[in-house]
């Protein structure tokens, strides 16, 4: 199975593009800028949208997507996300102000997009692919992904904090080979990252602790311009783990 990155950033600027991972043909994982960089024949082939949460920078793509490929899909857009974040969806974005509800046009019957609420545990099943929200911590209800092949399990945490919940699912996780983690903000913005709900590389390391060695670690979601330093600072406390960047481009096979 192949996921590709289309965008792994914190923020936005020169090359960097905000979160969003291609999950073989037909599956999107996040909505960020990254998505946009896709060719209108890709943007069309996504039946599915997995969104851990509502931050723009994870979701400001999803009413463009569907714009560009309105009249390229003979079905709807379906868009799995917590109850909350599809709440938030329709009043903040879908409203007939910021964006139209493309829920319920053009008609409520044959809506361009639909909403499939996910809940914390339970297996969305895509072709081969099993796709689980796992607990997350954030500022905003969020979720992370397991996505099983089948033969191994690849885990994208979303926006989050230390979340013991998170780490739990992760020991007991046998198929897994890579984690692709957050780490946000430098140890100095360790009470930002609190009020946020985002990682340090402390609380990276203090999480690290108890994860078996054989896992391979992606660092995304740092923020533009900090990159270097807070790889620097990943490295000095990693221990046995050699955690690298993600980058826009990279392809995880699993
Ligand atoms: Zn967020
Ligand atoms: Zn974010």
């Amino acid at each position: 199975m192949r996921l590709e990155i289309l965008g792994c950033s914190g923020g936005v600027g020169g090359e960097r593009r905000t979160m969003a991972l291609a999950l073989e043909q037909h599956v999107l994982i996040d909505a960020g800028s990254g998505v946009g960089d896709l060719s209108l024949e890709r943007m069309a082939a996504i039946e599915h949208v997995f969104l851990t949460h509502s931050h723009l920078d994870h979701t400001a793509f999803l009413p463009l997507l569907c714009d560009a490929t309105l009249d390229l899909r003979d079905g709807p857009l379906t868009v799995h996300a917590l109850p909350e974040t599809i709440a938030t969806l329709k009043e903040c974005m879908f409203n007939f102000k910021l964006w139209l509800d493309y829920s319920v046009l053009p008609s409520p019957d044959k809506p361009y997009i639909v909403f499939e609420p996910v809940a914390i545990g339970q297996t969305v099943r895509i072709g081969a692919c099993g796709i689980t929200p796992l607990p997350a911590k954030h500022a905003v209800p969020a979720v992370g992904y397991r996505l099983d092949s089948g033969s191994a399990s690849v885990v994208y945490s979303g926006d989050t904090t230390l979340c013991d919940a998170f780490w739990e699912a992760l020991d007991v996780m046998e198929s897994l080979t890579c984690l692709i983690i957050e780490s946000t903000f430098l140890n100095r913005n360790a009470e930002g990252a609190r009020i946020s709900g985002h990682m340090t590389p402390e609380l990276l390391a203090t999480a690290l602790r108890r994860l078996r060695c054989n896992v391979a670690i992606y660092i995304a979601h740092m923020e533009p311009g900090k990159e270097a330093e807070t790889m620097r600072e990943i490295d000095e406390v990693a221990d046995t783990f050699r955690p690298v960047m993600l980058k826009r481009g990279d392809v995880l096979e699993f």
